[in-house]
C-alpha cells in the first residue's frame, strides 16, 4: 500500500514542510508540500535528501552492549536491563547526581519533556542539559532578561515589511537556506539590509551594508552604533518612555563609543558604521536576525543583548516588519529549549527555582516539590564533571558532544571517564563508541510529535513507518522509566499522548501550550505559542501590548563592551571561527552517511584571505597546519576573499575540528567560545586531516 505523510524537514528550524512517500513499509522519496508554512514545498539540498537517512544501511538496528570490550549485539530487554541498572548501581553507591542526561535539540517537544521527567523522576538527578546548551542559551538568556519570553518576537514571512534587517552572527543562505526567498522578496520591496559578519556570506550583495566586524567585538560594534543611532537622534523615546526601562543607563553605557574608537576595535570602517547608524535610525521598521556568531562568545548573553537594545532603542517591536528573531540552529531548539530538558527549567518555560513553578509541576507528576531535584550543572560543565570523577553515569540522547563538544580532545578525555555511558542514536556516532549501551534511535519519520520552529510555531510530525528498530524513543523512555521504579507516570505510547500531558502542564507556564489542539495543529499548519484555551489560535506577533515582564515593560540592560577571554598573540596571530556548510546538519551524523551530502562537502576545508595566505606561504592545493592554545590539525584550505584577512573559517560538521577551539564558557548562559579561538596556519608537513586519536571500542562485535 502506498501512502503520502505530510511532515517536516528533521534539520534546521526553518521546519520545512515535505511529503514523505511510504511504500509497502517502506520511506521511499519525497516530494513538495506546497501548503506547509513558511517554505511552502521549498527544500534546501539537505531537505530534499532527508528521507533517505529513515532505511539507511548504516541505522543502528540491534541494541548494542559492551561485554569484554566491545559492543555486541542484545535483545532489546537485555540492553534496557544494562543501561538502567548501571545508573542504579551507581546511584546505590555515590548518590543520584553522579548520573546525568545530555539531550538534544533535534528531539521533538514530547521527547524533550519525557526525558526532562526521566531524569528528575526516574534517575533522581539534577544533572540534565540540552546540546541547545552549545546553541541557543546566550540567545535564550538574553531574550529572558530583556523581554521576559524567549521566542521570536514575529513571523519571519514579515520580513519584507521591514525597512531595514540588520543580520548578526547568521550565515543565512547556508544555514537556513529556505529564508532566502523571503530575503530576495524583501530586496525588491526596498528592504535594505545590514550584514555583521566577519566572513562575507553569499547573502551580502553590493547594496548592503556589511560590516565585517573583528570576532569578539561585537559589543563595541553595537554600542558604536547605539551611541551614534542616538546623536543622530534615533531613538524613539515615546516607544522608550512608554514600553521599556533602563534606556538611559543603556545608552550611558555607551560613552566614549565614538566611531573612531568602534572603528578601532571592531576593525570596521567609520563610514560604514555612520551609514548602518543612519539606516537603522532611519527605519520606521526593522528586524534584527541574530544567530551563533555573536552568541557563541564568553561574553555572548551581553553581545545579543547590546543588539537587542538598539531594537528597543528604536522601537521595533510589537508590529508587523519589526523584531528580534534568535535563528535556532536544530529543528526543534525552540521547544526542546522550552519543555525540561534545561538543567534550570521545568516544563513550560517554568523556573525549577521558583517554588510556585516547582509546586505546580510536582503537583501534576505526584510528587512533592522537595522530591523534584534543584538546578544542575549545565551541558560542557557535566562533561567536564565526567573528568573528574563527578559524573559517572550518562545518558546521552540525540547528542554528539565527540563532535561538537569544544576543546574536543578534552571531550574525548571526559568521554572516556564515564564509567556506564548509555547512548540513543539512529546512527552509530563518534559518542556512542564510547558507550556501554547504546539503544537504537529513531528518525523523523519514524514517530509522532510537535516540534517547534525557530519563529515559536509549533507544528505537527506524524509517523510515516513504524520504528524500523520495533522500539522508537518514547518507548526507549518508557522502558527506562519502568526499570527505574517509575512505571506508573510513564504510561505513554504515542507522542500524542505525551503532547497531551505537555501541554496542560505548560499552562501558565511562559510557553503556554495549553491551548493547542492536536488535529487543529495540521489542519491549520502550525499554531505560534503562547496559545491558552482562551486564545487557540496562538499569538503571531508577541508584545503588541505588554511585554513578558511583570510590569509589562521591557528591560534594556548596560552592557559595557567587552572582549574574547584569549587574544590573539605573536603564536596564534590570526583568529579561527566556526561555522555550518550548506551541506551538513550539525555533527554530520546523518548528513554525511547521505551520498549526495557528503560528496559535495566530504571532509572540513579552512577558509583563508588570500593576502594572508601568500603572507603565511600557502600553496593552493597544499595543506594547512593549523594551531590553537588547544591543538594542532592539518587541513586543506581554499582562499575566500570575503572573509577579513585576521580570521579564518572552518565549517565544524565533522570530528576533529572542535580540538582547535576554546571551552571558555560565557558566565551567564555556559555557552562555549567558539567563534573566537586565536590560531596559527602553515604549510603543513603531515597529511591532511584532523589528529583524532583511535577511539576506545571503534569496531562493534558480532
Ligand atoms: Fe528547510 Fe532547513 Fe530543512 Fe533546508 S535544512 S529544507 S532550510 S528545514
Amino acid at each position: 500500500m502506498s501512502i503520502t505523510v505530510e511532515t517536516h524537514c528533521p534539520y534546521c528550524a526553518l521546519d520545512c514542510g515535505l511529503k514523505l512517500h511510504v511504500d509497502q513499509g517502506r520511506v521511499t522519496g519525497s516530494t513538495k508540500w506546497k501548503g506547509s508554512p513558511l517554505s511552502r514545498g521549498g527544500l534546501c539540498t539537505k531537505g530534499i535528501t532527508a528521507w533517505q537517512q529513515v532505511h539507511h544501511e548504516d541505522r543502528i538496528r540491534t541494541p548494542l552492549v559492551r561485554w569484554d570490550g566491545r559492543l555486541r549485539p542484545a535483545t532489546w530487554d537485555e540492553a534496557l536491563d544494562a543501561a538502567a541498572n548501571g545508573f542504579l548501581k551507581l546511584r546505590d553507591r555515590y548518590g543520584p547526581a553522579v548520573n546525568a542526561v545530555l539531550g538534544g535539540g533535534s528531539l521533538t517537544n514530547e521527547k524533550a519533556y519525557l526525558l526532562g521527567k526521566l531524569a528528575r523522576l526516574g534517575l533522581k538527578t539534577p544533572h540534565i542539559d540540552p546540546n541547545g546548551r552549545l546553541c541557543m542559551t546566550s540567545a535564550g538568556a538574553a531574550a529572558m532578561q530583556a523581554f521576559g519570553v524567549d521566542r521570536a518576537m514575529t513571523p519571519l514571512e514579515h520580513l519584507p515589511a521591514a525597512d531595514v534587517v540588520v543580520v548578526v552572527g547568521a550565515n543565512l543562505p547556508d544555514a537556513f537556506p529556505l529564508i532566502m526567498p523571503l530575503v530576495t522578496r524583501a530586496r525588491r520591496r526596498g528592504t535594505k539590509f545590514v550584514v555583521v559578519d566577519p566572513r562575507g556570506s553569499k547573502l551580502v550583495k553590493d547594496d548592503d551594508i556589511h560590516l565585517a566586524v573583528r570576532p569578539g567585538t561585537d559589543t563595541a560594534l553595537a554600542a558604536g552604533l547605539l551611541r551614534e543611532i542616538a546623536v543622530r537622534g534615533g531613538v524613539d523615546w515615546p516607544f522608550v518612555t512608554d514600553r521599556t526601562t533602563g534606556a538611559d543607563d543603556a545608552i550611558a553605557a555607551t560613552e566614549g563609543w565614538d566611531l573612531e574608537r568602534t572603528s578601532l576595535t571592531a576593525g570596521v570602517g567609520i563610514t560604514e558604521i555612520a551609514r548602518a547608524a543612519s539606516w537603522i535610525a532611519g527605519a520606521r521598521n526593522g528586524m534584527i536576525l541574530h544567530a551563533r556568531g555573536v552568541e557563541q562568545q564568553v561574553n555572548g548573553v551581553q553581545g545579543v543583548l547590546s543588539w537587542i537594545n538598539i531594537a528597543l532603542a528604536r522601537g521595533w517591536a510589537g508590529r508587523k516588519g519589526c523584531g528580534v528573531m534568535p535563528m535556532t540552529g536544530q529543528r526543534n531548539g525552540q521547544g526542546g529549549r522550552e519543555h525540561g530538558q534545561r538543567c534550570d527549567q521545568l516544563p513550560g518555560y517554568r523556573s525549577i527555582d521558583d517554588p510556585m513553578d516547582r509546586a505546580v509541576v510536582a503537583e501534576r507528576w505526584g510528587v512533592t516539590p522537595e522530591e523534584l531535584p534543584g538546578r544542575g550543572r549545565t551541558y560542557v560543565e557535566l562533561l567536564h564533571d565526567a573528568e573528574r570523577g563527578a559524573v559517572k553515569g550518562m545518558l546521552v540522547m540525540s547528542a554528539n558532544p565527540a563532535v561538537s563538544g569544544p576543546n574536543g580532545a578534552r571531550i574525548r578525555r571526559c568521554l572516556d571517564a564515564v564509567e556506564h555511558m548509555v547512548v540513543v542514536d539512529p546512527f552509530m556516532s563518534e559518542t556512542a563508541r564510547y558507550a556501554s549501551v547504546v539503544l537504537p534511535g529513531s528518525t523523523f519519520a519514524e514517530e509522532d510529535g510537535t516540534i517547534t520552529t525557530t519563529e515559536g510555531r509549533v507544528v505537527r510530525i506524524d509517523q510515516a513507518v513504524p520504528p524500523i528498530a520495533i522500539r522508537g524513543d518514547l518507548d526507549v523512555i518508557r522502558g527506562l522509566a519502568h526499570r527505574l521504579g517509575v512505571r506508573d507516570k510513564f504510561d505513554f505510547h504515542t507522542g500524542r499522548e505525551v503532547f497531551e500531558e505537555l501541554k496542560a502542564l505548560s499552562a501558565g507556564g511562559i510557553a503556554d501550550y495549553s491551548g493547542l489542539d492536536w488535529d487543529a495543529l495540521r489542519d491549520k499548519g502550525g499554531v505560534f505559542w503562547p496559545a491558552t484555551t482562551d486564545n487557540p489560535d496562538g499569538t503571531e506577533i508577541l508584545h503588541t501590548e505588554r511585554f513578558g515582564h511583570p510590569d509589562g515593560l521591557a528591560r534594556m540592560v548596560p552592557v559595557v563592551p567587552s572582549g574574547p577571554s584569549t587574544l590573539p598573540d605573536a603564536d596564534h596571530p590570526l583568529v579561527l571561527t566556526t561555522g555550518r556548510h550548506r551541506d551538513h546538519y550539525l555533527s554530520g551524523n546523518q548528513t554525511r552517511r547521505i551520498p549526495a551530502q557528503a560528496d559535495r562537502a566530504p571532509a572540513p576545508i579552512l577558509e583563508v584571505h588570500p593576502r594572508t595566505a601568500a603572507i603565511m606561504r600557502l600553496v593552493e592545493g597544499e595543506p594547512v597546519e593549523v594551531t590553537s592554545h588547544q591543538a594542532t590539525i592539518t587541513l586543506g584550505w581554499i582562499p575566500n576573499d570575503r572573509l577579513r584577512r585576521d580570521t579564518v573559517f572552518v565549517a565544524w560538521h565533522w570530528e576533529g575540528v572542535n580540538d582547535l577551539t576554546d571551552d571558555a564558557l560565557d558566565p551567564i548562559s555556559r555557552i562555549a567560545a567558539v567563534k573566537h579561538t586565536p590560531v596559527a596556519i602553515r604549510p603543513a608537513v603531515t597529511t591532511v586531516g584532523p589528529s583524532v586519536p583511535a577511539l576506545r571500542g571503534e569496531a562493534v562485535g558480532a
